[in-house]
């Protein structure tokens, strides 16, 4: 009835399982993402290996920036801490703040990569707006509030049965080697 709103194009298990030189290559020049379970629990801090994320990012030629639904105080320590353009109450899934980031760096819905944890705000916007995206698992489900929790239950009844590609590790080592 929804034709594939709901479904992720890509999923992985997490950031570090996408292989990021490959998306460069296959041409992607920037990458947006979610901040809460998607680079770090909800509402951690950035650490010193998210700020090593983001250097390595760049060094492979990306530009990137944030896109929360959470306020200021929470997303522009995180953004100072990783380098990274953000943009904050982004009320995902509403197409605004996704549009707003392309213009902020300078790319186009044919080489902007969106990567969120959440299938009805961070999938959701994407394909409304026809954004190419990678679901990941959130960092640590624990962390989350309830409302969030009861939304992967439904997160999980939408997904069930679904075949989505997901991308793995051993896509990265095959690389490596
Ligand atoms: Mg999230």
């Amino acid at each position: 009835m929804f034709g594939n709103l709901f479904i992720p194009e890509r999923q992985a298990d997490s950031i570090r399982d996408i292989d990021f030189t490959a998306e460069y290559e296959s041409g992607f020049r920037a990458v947006i993402f979610d901040i809460d379970n998607t680079l770090v629990p909800h509402d951690a801090p950035a650490t010193s290996e998210t700020a090593e994320f983001f250097l390595m990012l760049r060094s492979i030629g990306f530009k990137t920036c944030l896109i929360s639904n959470n306020h200021e105080e929470r997303v522009k320590p995180f953004a100072d801490t990783v380098d990274s353009l953000y943009l904050t109450d982004a009320k995902k899934p509403s197409r605004k703040s996704y549009r707003k980031a392309m213009k902020l760096l300078g790319t186009n819905l044919r080489n902007t990569l969106f990567v969120g944890d959440q299938l009805l705000t961070d999938v959701l916007g994407a394909r409304r707006l026809g954004m190419h995206h990678i679901m990941v698992d959130p960092v640590d489900p624990e962390s989350e509030p309830d409302h969030i929790k009861f939304k992967r239950v439904i997160e999980r009844i939408m997904l069930f049965g679904r075949k989505i590609k997901r991308i793995s590790k051993k896509d990265l080592k095959k690389r490596e080697e």
